[in-house]
């Protein structure tokens, strides 16, 4: 039997394993289990012993681990370097590759929705780690304009700079929070609105939103946050976080495997874990 591995710490709740056991049983991989590893960042010694170990075939990531497990690995793809942060560890002749399917899910939860990035005018809300996918998955998309929004404004700097220098002909500014009024499509990459806060919402004015644009919260529980709700009431076209998650660990999946992700199987499993519990972000 080998494994793979959701690393983060704390876990919680999460929708990975009860998706990743969905996917490989469906695929009849039976010799291959998807189980939690919590622990804290000063174990991480521990951590990489597991993904060492011969048992291990690879890895999902998340916090605090994202950057933290980056500089262990044997290799990175393009993503995960340019973007700084690993969410999937694939263990192929006992090397370690570090690689980001959260920009790969997030441009692929847009296109199903309808939304084609090219050309068009962007605000990001955050620059942690899913703000950072979002920027180099629009950038690689062709959008026009980022505007990067953060409650701490030099974090919002350091990615607009680390933006600009991979994408040198997009334009990207900062904290004009103004900007959402003339954009096509807003992204919440901050935790704001989550269970158990379902009423806060990460805009202060839903007149903020413009009509006709696109909503997109990556916050996946609840399904329709306020920032949502605010966004249809606003005659904007709303996408919410699941399919991101889905998307990204259908990447993940066939990285591991080799084999195509049972994408239905794995959206009614992510489905069934978010019903069954109160489950935060991976
Ligand atoms: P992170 O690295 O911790 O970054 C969090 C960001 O949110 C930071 O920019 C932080 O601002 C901001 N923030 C946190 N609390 C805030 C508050 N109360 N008010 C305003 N801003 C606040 O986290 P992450 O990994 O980027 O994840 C962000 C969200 O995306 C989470 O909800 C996560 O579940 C979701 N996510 C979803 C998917 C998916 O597949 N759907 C994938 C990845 C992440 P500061 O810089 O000021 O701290």
């Amino acid at each position: 039997m080998k494994r793979l591995y959701l690393i983060g710490y704390p876990l919680g709740h999460s929708v990975s394993p009860a998706m990743q056991n969905a996917a490989l049983a469906a695929c009849g991989l039976r010799d291959l289990y998807y189980d939690k590893l919590s622990l804290p960042p000063e174990r991480i010694r521990e951590v990489l012993a597991v993904l060492r170990a011969p048992e291990c075939a690879g890895a999902n990531v998340t916090i605090p681990y994202k950057e933290k497990l980056l500089p262990y690995m044997d290799e990175l793809s393009d993503a995960a370097r340019e973007i700084g942060a690993i969410n999937t560890i694939v263990r192929r002749d006992g090397r370690l590759i570090g690689d980001n399917t959260d920009a790969f899910g997030f441009l692929q939860a847009l296109i199903v929705n309808g939304f084609s990035p090219a050309g068009k005018r962007t605000v990001i809300l955050g620059a942690g780690g899913a703000a950072r996918a979002a920027a180099w998955a629009l950038g690689t998309a062709g959008v026009t304009h980022v505007e990067l929004v953060n409650r701490t404004p030099s974090r919002a700097q350091a990615l607009a700079q680390q933006v600009q220098a991979r994408f040198p002909t997009l334009a990207v500014e900062i904290d004009r929070i103004q900007a959402a009024v003339e954009a096509n499509l807003i992204v919440n990459a901050t935790p704001v609105g989550m269970w158990p806060h379902v009423d806060a919402s990460p805009l202060s004015s839903r007149a903020l939103i413009r009509p006709g644009g696109t909503v997109f919260d990556l916050v996946y529980n609840p399904r329709k946050t306020r920032l949502l709700s605010d966004a249809i009431n606003c005659g904007a076209h709303a996408i919410d976080g699941l399919d991101m998650l889905i998307y990204q660990g259908a990447r993940a999946f066939e990285m591991w495997t080799g084999r195509t992700a049972p994408i239905e199987v794995m959206r009614r499993a992510a489905e069934a874990a978010l019903t069954a519990g109160h489950i935060g972000g991976d």
